[in-house]
């Protein structure tokens, strides 16, 4: 049986508010998830309260509960107790941790839902042992989260890091967010629908797989669909795989040139299929950062967590609020299962505020089983 350090640590309960459903689960100090409850997300302001408030509640009937955290799809503020904005989500400028508090008798903070994916995969997952961290989630659109020094960056506001919406391409593609040529019309999901729309209008005739089904329903096409007819060898999919590479490269080298960090994980639906594009990716990331041949490149990784990231994330940054002082000196365990102590006295005292994932970052294998774009 493997002992893992934070079993003693109190439990908490980790939300993750979907388009469709809700999942609150109960997580422990060592990242594992005990207890899920699922539930359809209501849209209306109070029934969506009532139905957080059910869900905690279902899982505090079966666990003893030291605080509740949050993941948001929006603008948090940064003291994290309100939403500022949240495009799919009834709250604006809301005290949402006050009122679920109030409800639940219990701690509650919210976090970006990006900002908390990184602290579980810094916590347990891909970027353990990273100092500075960069993930970019990539499904309809790109969701990011900064480490710095072991820490998360929030900006001034709560805000940063809105690294989707940098701009690209001038007088590019529409943007939902009123601008023009958004990195994210060009790397996401969303963007492989759109690349393979363009693509099949120049060249339909080499298209094996991708043409037949947009004949058949253009509005069913889906980045995943995209995904599996290249996967199948259909030429104009393997070349929409091809840019969508090219742009994750490029952007992650603009982001590099900003931020130097030493990993970047890729998370979000479209990192499923990471085989299609990773290789290259790192190809274009080495070959458009700035000095490439004269500094270290970051090591370029796919999620360890997966969907389950953000939850594990806010249910451990509240188990932080709880019991802020307990990660001086106190290892983590990896989801690998390991159990490695480590010690944060091996870190800086500054990034030693959320407890030092000591791991070796050559040790946290990731489902690409690749090192990165170092070479
Ligand atoms: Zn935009």
């Amino acid at each position: 049986m493997t002992t893992r350090i934070g079993r003693e640590m109190p439990l908490t309960v980790g939300i993750d508010i979907g388009g469709t459903n809700i999942r609150a689960s109960v997580v422990d100090g060592a990242g594992e998830v005990l207890d899920t409850v699922q539930a359809p997300t209501p849209h209306a302001e109070q029934a969506l309260e009532d139905g957080l408030e059910r869900a905690v509640r279902e899982l505090c009937s079966r666990h003893t509960i030291g605080a509740v955290g949050l993941a948001v799809a929006g603008f948090v503020d940064e003291t994290r107790s309100s939403v500022r904005f949240a495009p799919h989500l009834p709250w604006e400028d809301t005290p949402v941790a006050h009122r679920l508090g109030e409800r639940l008798g219990l701690p509650v903070i919210l976090e970006h839902d990006a900002n908390a994916a990184m602290w579980a995969e810094y916590r347990f997952g891909a970027a353990a042992g990273a100092h500075n961290g960069v993930l970019v989630a990539i499904g309809t659109g790109i969701g990011a989260a900064l480490l710095v020094g072991g820490e998360l960056y929030r900006g001034s506001y709560g805000v940063a890091p809105e690294l989707g919406h940098l701009q690209v391409v001038p007088h590019g593609r529409a943007c939902p967010c009123g601008k023009r040529g958004c990195w994210e019309r060009y790397c996401s999901g969303t963007a492989l629908v759109e690349t393979a729309i363009e693509m099949l209008a120049t060249d339909p005739v080499r298209s094996t797989i991708l043409a037949r089904e947009v004949f058949r329903d253009p509005g069913s096409l889906t980045g995943r669909r995209v995904a599996g007819a290249a996967q199948d060898g259909d030429p104009v999919a393997l070349r929409v795989m091809a840019d969508f590479a090219r742009w994750l490269g490029l952007g992650l080298a603009f982001v590099s040139d900003i931020f130097d960090p030493d990993l970047i994980v890729i998370a979000g639906g479209v990192s499923s299929s990471a085989p299609l594009f990773l290789d290259d990716a790192r190809d274009h990331y080495a070959a458009s950062i700035t000095g490439a041949r004269h500094r270290p490149l970051a090591r370029i990784r796919t999620t360890q967590l997966g969907e389950a990231a953000g939850m594990i994330g806010a249910a451990e940054l509240a188990r932080a609020a709880l019991t802020p002082k307990r990660a001086a000196g106190a290892g983590v365990a990896t989801k690998a299962g390991t159990g490695r102590r480590t010690n944060a006295a091996d870190r800086s005292a500054k990034g030693a505020k959320g407890g030092g994932s000591g791991a070796s970052a050559e040790r946290a294998a990731s489902p690409d089983g690749k090192a990165g774009a170092r070479r």
